[in-house]
């Protein structure tokens, strides 16, 4: 773990300094609330310099406790398979982790705690979703807004506007709900297979862009393929993403920021979900 001490001293004292000359020309009773008002502001400041001076490395990370990141595709009826659920599940799921207290948390406070140490809500978990189905603007996204949850929805730039999948609109319009907007790929195509140049810039660069031009913020995450990983990848994708999200398999040592991992949610009990998400995690 490395402390900019540095930065910390000088805040501490330039907050004393003003604090100091203001308190002189105070009468008493403005002076206690002044000195009050001036403690609760350096501890504030301090409590934030520290978490933001604080850069854990790639070991301090793995040690920390995992946060449960859950993965959803498709939300429909009729389909009986790993990567679908039906409305009524996804909706008793949501509930269940409610119920049981659980707070979605985003990207970026994920991101601020392995890299930061910065806190997090009681019981954590993340919502994610592959994709871009349009049952993500249609059921996923509303509902997860009536229990205040919020997630990320990952996109391939490919199907954009096309029939059943979503529209450029549809997508800002979950950056402005407050939903998190990543990236899947241009096509799907999975990285151990981004062999020179091109294939980074038609499968991550060019798309990024296309998506930070739709939706007015940075794309900073990113899901791969089929959770499909390697070494060379994660190096490369660390120079363009805060984290990177995997499947299920082991998380790498060096990467744990692009190698977090989720839990494919298919059909199953409310009861069983949160039970393999305390089981899954470490
Ligand atoms: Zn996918």
């Amino acid at each position: 773990m490395k402390i900019n001490f540095n930065l910390l001293s000088i805040t501490v004292s330039v907050t004393l300094l003003v604090s100091c000359s203001q308190s002189q020309q105070n009468d008493k009773q403005d002076v206690a609330s002044q000195v009050t008002k001036t403690k609760d502001a350096i501890s504030i400041s301090l409590e934030s310099i520290i978490e933001e001076s604080i850069e854990n490395n790639a070991t301090e990370m793995m040690q920390k406790k995992e946060v449960p990141v859950l993965c959803y595709h498709r939300i429909e009826d009729g389909r009986n398979d790993a990567y679908s659920v039906s409305p009524d599940m996804f909706i008793s799921h949501l509930k269940a982790l409610s119920d049981s207290g659980y707070n979605s948390i985003l990207p970026d406070e994920l991101y601020d705690y392995l890299k930061h140490n910065n806190p997090l809500p009681d019981k954590p978990f993340m919502i994610t979703f592959d994709d871009s189905r349009k049952e993500h603007i249609t059921i996923a996204a509303p509902e997860l807004e009536k229990q205040n949850f919020r997630g990320a929805f990952f996109i391939m730039t490919v199907t954009n506007n096309k029939k059943n999948y979503l529209t450029g609109d549809e997508i800002a319009q979950l950056a402005k709900n407050g939903h998190t907007v990543g990236l899947h790929s241009w096509d799907h195509v999975m990285v151990t297979k981004y062999t020179d140049s091109t294939f980074w810039k038609q499968q991550v660069l060019d798309p990024q862009e296309k998506l930070e031009d739709m939706i007015g913020k940075p794309i900073e995450y990113w899901a791969y393929p089929n959770g499909v990983y390697n070494r060379q990848a994660a190096t490369e994708l660390d120079r363009h993403f805060k984290l990177s999200f995997i499947l299920m398999a082991k998380r790498d040592s060096l990467y744990p920021l692009q190698t977090i991992r989720r839990m494919i949610v298919p059909t199953m009990t409310p009861d069983k979900l949160i039970k393999s998400m305390r089981s899954n995690f470490n």
